[in-house]
């Protein structure tokens, strides 16, 4: 993992709904240094904004599943006129996601929203931008730019800079596209820098997960502003999902990428949820709630883990917060040492099941009572955890896997017989 770029700051919220942080690292503007902010998680709302009630309730549900801010669309004045009576109901920042009508940008800041989103394919007029840009900075309110191939605003040198900047990407498959994307970034961003107006962040998202990498990684170099990822239209969540962690992963592992928002063509709620885990799986944000690990079975499998492995997720989703490790496995094989890294583990064996807390083995039951004793152990854990009474990470016993003989030699014959014993053994497994 490279170091985060450094970047400007901006600033989406206000006292009462909490105020996010996007980028940093850079002096603002008063030369006051500023710290990178943790990467934060966007979402779009998929009804309509103006239908208020069932707006404000997606809302709720999106921030309560850990978006960091909320983005609506106001393509009609009546979903401007909404956002006045959403904006006081809901506890997260919004962004208005403005297209083809300057308008709208102008009556959504007016409404008090957050941020506005501005397409540069669609808002060309310099006069309409400008005004917008002025109204946003009265009310200091950030603005994202997106760039794409419709764009813009018409500059003098802009076939000259096409050409140079085409002979710079002259030895990618899409530099022509690469080209016209920063040429037409520059002559908006000019726009906004002769009103002399730096609340901006940058995304120029593709389809197509190598172009959105190439396209983020160059604009990086070129702009100081922080840079919002996605890929866009990534389609369903079962593809959309690899789309867009294939290219989100490259850029935030770069150290490229200041906020996120993954899309699908599904409930946004899975969006703020896969990611949050991929910024918990880089370890770009403090992870809430489990780490779940578990195996992907095979032909030693000894009880039905797949399901367990649901019911488990399922289950724990919203009563456990800390941070804890839990780890499901199928068999003898792995199952002790992941059971060693995992602060609660359950691994498999004769269609029972041994299960540790911070290594310690503290119960064996029979198939059935290995999700009860499981999430049981769990919530105690997470209790001690509170109290100070445990330490998440720590362990009391050390593991020791049985001996390499095999499957059906003297370890696996040792954990076969503990396997059997109904009640907890002192004995550690694989320990003579
Ligand atoms: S833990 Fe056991 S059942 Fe699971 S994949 Fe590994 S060997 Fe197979």
């Amino acid at each position: 993992m490279n170091p985060r770029r450094q970047t400007r700051q901006i600033s989406v919220g206000d006292e009462r709904v909490g105020v996010v942080r996007i980028g940093g690292g850079l002096p603002d503007r008063l030369g006051n240094p500023t710290t990178p902010a943790p990467v934060s998680v966007q979402t779009m709302t998929a009804g309509y904004t103006h239908d208020i009630d069932k707006c404000v309730a997606e809302i709720h549900k999106l921030a309560a599943a850990g978006a960091d801010i909320v983005r609506v669309a106001v393509p009609e004045k009546k979903d401007t006129q909404a956002l006045r009576e959403i904006l006081p109901q809901v506890r997260v920042p919004i962004v208005a996601d403005v297209h083809f009508h300057f308008e709208r940008a102008l009556e959504a800041i007016e409404a008090g929203v957050h941020k506005i989103r501005l397409n540069p394919g669609n808002i060309s007029d310099r006069a309409q931008v400008v005004e917008v840009i002025r109204a946003c900075k009265a009310r200091g309110i950030p603005i994202r730019v997106g760039v794409n191939e419709g764009s813009i605003i018409e500059r003098k040198d802009k076939q000259k800079r096409q050409k140079e900047l085409g002979a710079v990407f002259s030895d990618r498959a899409h530099g022509y596209l690469l080209a016209i994307m920063i040429a037409k970034l520059e002559e908006y961003l000019d726009v906004f820098y002769e009103q002399d107006f730096y609340d901006i962040a940058i995304s120029a998202k593709s389809m197509d997960a190598a172009i959105t990498i190439d396209a983020y990684t160059e604009i990086s170099r070129r702009f100081d502003h922080p840079l919002h990822l996605g890929v866009t239209h990534a389609g369903p969540k079962e593809t959309g999902c690899i789309r867009s962690v294939a290219a989100l992963s490259a850029l935030l592992c770069q150290g490229v990428g200041d906020t996120i928002r993954i899309s699908y063509a599904n409930d946004p709620i899975f969006e703020v949820q896969d990611g949050l885990e991929l910024l918990w799986s880089l370890g770009l944000r403090e992870r809430r709630g489990v780490d779940l690990i578990a195996c992907p079975t095979c032909g030693r499998i000894q009880v039905d883990l797949f399901t367990l492995v649901q019911d488990v997720r399922r289950e724990l989703a919203d009563k456990v917060t800390v941070p804890m490790k839990v780890a499901v496995m199928g068999c003898i094989v792995n199952g002790p040492g992941e059971a060693e890294g995992a602060d609660v583990a359950v691994f498999a064996g004769d269609r029972r099941g041994i299960i540790y807390v911070q290594g310690e083995r503290v119960a064996n039951v029979p198939e059935s009572e290995i999700l009860g004793r499981l999430l049981a152990e769990c919530l105690a854990f997470q209790e001690r955890v509170r109290t100070g009474q445990a330490k998440l990470g720590e362990k009391k016993v050390a593991i020791v896997p049985p001996d390499p003989v095999g499957e059906i030699g003297s370890g696996w014959e040792k954990v076969a017989a503990e396997l059997r014993r109904e009640k907890p053994a002192s004995l550690t497994i694989g320990k003579s």
